[in-house]
Formats: structure tokens, C-alpha cells, sequence
């Protein structure tokens, strides 16, 4: 039990990476606070498997990238819960194509859900947290915020914005306690990635020393350890989770 009556808010917690860390942060004693934008069955369901760990959980629909909806998320879970010990910025979305045909709308999509969503909820969770003195954020980069990818320029600029962020703030106000980090994810089998022409899985898989696609749960175990006290002198830093695709 290493997050004993913690309290985690996890964004974007109805499916994929996000219902995974939810769970594994549960079984290891933290209540938790489900985010989801359209998904309420999701949401539903990782709530469910909370309770039946016998931890205490929320469900709040917001949008995180729309400033007021992502305070909203952060008020009703400071009211639920008098704290919050945990931020994980997990909401994100792709919306791919080639420079030349990216639509306007659908850069600054990806831009406010992955990259704005993050300023929206860290900024809000701050200040719970610095009259804390402590608390412990991660956010969700991906490999593709380190080394690019052709096809996901906006999706690139997010999670790689997502690195400078957490740097900076984690300069701000890691001396009141508080830890940023990030994980940078590669192949995770979700139904972000399950939408990938074949082609395009058989070549990743190719890139993959360990010759095998991540689950949710390889990124959630990581997560568990950085926001548990294994991680205290872990800050600023960024994580890969990719089988060794980038090294
Ligand atoms: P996913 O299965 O598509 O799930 C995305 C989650 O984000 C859903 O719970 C969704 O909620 C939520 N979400 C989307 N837009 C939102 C918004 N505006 N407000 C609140 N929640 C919103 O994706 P995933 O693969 O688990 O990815 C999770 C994170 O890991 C993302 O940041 C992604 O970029 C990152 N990542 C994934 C991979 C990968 O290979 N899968 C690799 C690197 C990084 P609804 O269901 O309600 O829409």
C-alpha cells in the first residue's frame, strides 16, 4: 500500500492509459477522482472496479480544455475529498495529418485538449497544493514529443510543449514539496493507437527491441511508482515507457 488515503485526480480516466493508472492507483490505497469528457460508461466502469477495491471515488465530466470546466474539476474534488495529494495529466487526443493538409481547427484541438488541459488543471491544482507543502504531478508526453513523428505535427507540439511545462513549473514550486514529472509513452495498445493502419503497426513493432506493444498497464506501473514515496528525489525528469523504441 503505498498511496494509503492519498487522493489522486486522474484526467481523462474512462479508458486506455488513464482507467489503468486509476485502478492501479486504487489497489495501492489512493481514492480516486475519474475525469471523462465523453465517455460516461467508461467512466462507469473504472468507478466500479475502484469501489470494489474498496476505495472512495468520483466522477466528474469536464472538458480540460475549457479554463472554467477544469476549475470545476478541481473544486468538486477538493470539496469531495478536503485535498488532493495526486494530478495526473493523461487527457489527450490525436487528430493526424500532413503538414500541408492540417486543418487550423484540428492543430489547436490537439493543442488545448493535451497541452492547454495540462496548464488548465496544474495551474488549478497548484495552489491546493502549495498550502499542502506537497503534492505529486505527472504528465503525458510520448515518444513522439521527443523525436517527432510524420503525420503528427500538432500532436509533437503538445507533448513536447507538455516536457517544457513540467520543467518550469517543476523550477517554480518543487521547493514547496511538490514533484513534476513526465512519462513519455510509446506503442500503448488503446484505442488511440488501435485506429493505426496495419502497415503503420507492423513497422512501429519493428522499432521495438522488446518486440512487443505496451499495455496500460506498463505505463501505469510507472506512474505508480513516480507518485509514490519510492519516487521522492525524482523531479523534472521525463520517463520513457517504450520497450527501448528511443534510446
Ligand atoms: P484513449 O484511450 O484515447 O483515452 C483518452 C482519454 O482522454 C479518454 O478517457 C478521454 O475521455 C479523455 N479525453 C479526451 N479529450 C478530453 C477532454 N477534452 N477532457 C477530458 N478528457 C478527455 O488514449 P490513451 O491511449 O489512453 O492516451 C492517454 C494519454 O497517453 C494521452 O495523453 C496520450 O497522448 C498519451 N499517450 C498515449 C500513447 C499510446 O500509444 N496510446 C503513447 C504516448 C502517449 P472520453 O472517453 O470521455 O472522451
Amino acid at each position: 500500500m503505498l498511496l494509503r488515503n492519498k487522493v489522486a485526480v486522474i484526467t481523462g480516466s474512462s479508458r486506455g492509459i488513464g482507467a489503468a493508472t486509476a485502478v492501479k492507483l486504487a489497489e495501492h490505497g489512493s481514492n480516486i477522482v475519474i475525469n471523462y469528457n465523453n465517455d460516461i460508461d467508461g467512466a462507469k466502469e473504472t468507478a466500479e472496479k475502484i469501489r470494489k477495491l474498496g476505495q472512495k471515488t468520483l466522477i466528474v465530466q469536464a472538458d480540460v480544455s475549457d479554463p472554467d470546466q477544469a476549475k470545476k474539476l478541481i473544486k468538486k474534488s477538493v470539496s469531495e475529498f478536503n485535498k488532493i495529494d495526486i494530478l495526473i495529466n493523461n487527457a489527450g487526443i490525436t487528430k493526424d495529418g500532413l503538414l500541408l493538409r492540417m486543418k487550423e481547427k484540428d492543430f489547436n484541438a490537439v493543442i488545448d485538449i493535451n497541452l492547454k488541459g495540462t496548464f488548465n488543471c496544474t495551474k488549478n491544482v497548484i495552489r491546493y497544493m502549495m498550502k499542502q507543502n506537497g503534492g505529486k504531478i505527472v504528465n503525458l508526453s510520448s515518444v513522439v514529443g521527443l523525436m517527432g513523428n510524420p503525420g503528427q505535427a500538432n500532436y509533437a507540439a503538445s507533448k513536447a510543449g507538455i516536457i517544457g511545462f513540467s520543467k518550469s513549473i517543476a523550477k517554480e514550486v518543487s521547493k514547496r514539496g511538490i514533484n513534476i514529472n513526465v512519462v513519455a509513452p510509446g506503442y500503448i495498445q488503446t484505442d488511440m493507437t488501435e485506429e493505426l493502419a496495419q502497415k503503420v503497426k507492423d513497422k512501429m513493432l519493428e522499432n521495438i527491441p522488446l518486440n512487443r506493444f505496451g499495455q496500460p498497464e506498463d505505463v501505469a506501473n510507472v506512474i505508480l511508482f513516480l507518485v509514490s514515496p519510492l519516487a521522492n528525489y525524482v523531479n523534472g525528469q521525463v520517463i520513457n515507457i517504450d520497450g527501448g523504441m528511443l534510446m
